[in-house]
């Protein structure tokens, strides 16, 4: 077999242009439509999906706002709005160990289908970033794939909001992955049916599991000490019972984690119960192999749920995400990388876009915001180096380690799409480079719709 092949120059077909191209439709991606759009620009929003929303909808994320406690000071914003919108259209319930509502992932595609639709969006499905169409470092539009082949999108700027920083990656600028020892585990998230709801409460309320109990099994995880004794819907003793009885391999001690929402019709959703190790979420081997492993391993924990959960005896598989969750790939260089030390000792920040509770989860570290600190999120951490016209928003910001484990939260990606949808749609109106645009107008745009800065 041939190292390569040559593949001939080709014409391809402009299908549309736009002032702001959104690349990616998850919290980040979403935000950043409808706040540009919001701003009185023409905004496209692009999903190589067949919905918007991203993990939510596509690999099954419903615990939105599960850090909120009473003293938790957040952005509000576009965030804020998810949850209330779909509190109102029926597709969110009470969350079990926050005052947030959990959001219903099939229920949220019709929230999203109508936010595009009220804010004018041009929406965009079953289309494929593959390509950056550029004019030196410049990126003006992108190549799409599709059924319907090649085609050429044409844009004043573009936001990535990948998640995997695909487009900024494919323009050259410099992103970086966390070392394959360190990254965050992948997951096959599932829903189940045929649980008796109030048996499996009664089982929860008799055997009440803890954030200290996350320390268990595989896993390690530092807290600050005020989270230990506080409730957490976490599923660890089935999947030891399950090892010490040979129904699981005693080498899958990673399956254990948290249920989200239990539903009077015996629905079970948001099951975060399996972590695999080692996926490459840019590398389609990697996660052919892991789609398939993280499927079997589901089955496995649905097996031992039915043997030793009250409630679940009768269990079964309802559903699987569309896509395995990638928790951790690609980040950008951007001119300002988000720290340790930022998330950690509320980072302040001249050129803040908004702000986040102090909520650190992921590698390791669990810090719930119960105290009423918060960090500011930079616009700098958007912005990649080296390359004109792009925003990058959502989890593939720049920052180490420890800062994504805050800044990737889907409620810190809310903040960071508003803020690069805002940046971009003003650059665009008074005609600035997205390097040089004034940022307190930008804050001020953003407080009119209902953002906290400061
Ligand atoms: C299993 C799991 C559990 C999690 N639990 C929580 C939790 O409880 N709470 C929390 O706050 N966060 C949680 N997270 C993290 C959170 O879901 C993500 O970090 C967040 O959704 C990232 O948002 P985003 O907008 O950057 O990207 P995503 O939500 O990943 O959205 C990216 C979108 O871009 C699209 N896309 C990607 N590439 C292309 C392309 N080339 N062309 C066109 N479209 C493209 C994708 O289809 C997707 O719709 C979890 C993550 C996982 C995987």
């Amino acid at each position: 077999m041939p190292d390569l092949i040559q593949e001939p120059a080709r014409q391809t077909p402009v299908i549309h242009e736009t002032d702001v191209l959104v690349v990616g439709s998850g919290p980040g991606g979403l935000s950043a439509a409808l706040a540009a759009a919001r701003c009185g620009v023409e905004v496209t929003l692009l999903e190589r999906f067949g919905c918007f929303g991203g993990n939510i909808t596509v690999v099954g994320v419903e615990g939105f706002a599960w850090y909120r406690h009473e003293q938790t000071v957040e952005a509000g914003g576009i965030g804020r709005e998810f949850e209330d919108r779909a509190k109102a259209m029926g597709a969110a319930t009470p969350e079990s160990q926050s005052l947030s509502y959990e959001l219903d992932s099939e229920g949220f595609k019709l929230v999203a289908d109508r936010l595009v639709e009220e804010a004018g969006i041009h929406p965009m499905l079953h289309r494929q970033f593959v390509a950056p169409i550029t004019d030196g470092n410049t990126i003006t539009g992108v190549i799409v794939e599709s059924k319907a082949g090649r085609e050429a999108i044409l844009a004043k700027r573009v936001i990535d909001a990948t998640g995997d920083a695909d487009v900024a990656h494919r323009m050259g600028a410099a992103t970086h992955k966390t070392p394959m020892e360190n990254v965050q585990a992948a997951s096959v998230m599932f829903h189940i049916a045929g649980v008796d709801k109030t048996a499996f409460m009664a089982g929860v309320k008799a055997s009440p599991q803890t954030y200290a109990d996350w320390s268990s099994g595989e896993w390690q995880v530092e807290t600050s000490g005020k989270e230990d004794d506080m409730f957490s819907p976490f599923l660890g003793k089935p999947f030891e019972q399950a090892i010490r009885d040979g129904l699981i391999p005693a080498h899958l001690n990673t399956i254990g984690g948290t249920w989200g929402a239990v539903h009077d019709s015996g629905e079970m959703t948001y099951m975060n119960l399996v972590h695999l190790a080692g996926v490459d979420g840019v590398d389609p081997d990697s996660l052919t192999r892991f789609e398939i492993e993280g499927r079997r391993q589901a089955m496995l924990a649905i097996d031992a749920l039915r043997a030793y959960t009250p409630g679940c005896e009768a269990a079964r598989l309802r559903n699987f995400g569309m896509s395995i969750g990638i928790r951790d790939s690609r980040k950008i260089d951007a001119v300002y990388n988000m720290t340790e030390n930022d998330v950690r000792h509320e980072g302040r920040f001249e050129d803040s876009i908004g702000i986040y509770p102090e909520f650190i989860d992921g590698y390791g570290i669990l810090i719930l915001p119960t105290t009423g600190r918060y960090m500011h999120v930079p616009y700098r951490s958007m912005l990649p180096k080296g390359v004109r016209n792009l925003l990058v928003a959502g989890r593939a910001t720049g920052g180490d380690m420890v800062a994504h484990a805050a800044t990737r939260n889907m409620a810190c990606c809310t903040v960071s799409g508003q803020g690069a949808g805002v940046a971009a749609a003003l650059s665009v109106k008074h005609g600035r480079e997205l390097d040089a645009v004034n940022i307190s107008d930008v804050q001020s745009e953003l407080k009119s719709q209902g953002v906290r800065i400061a």
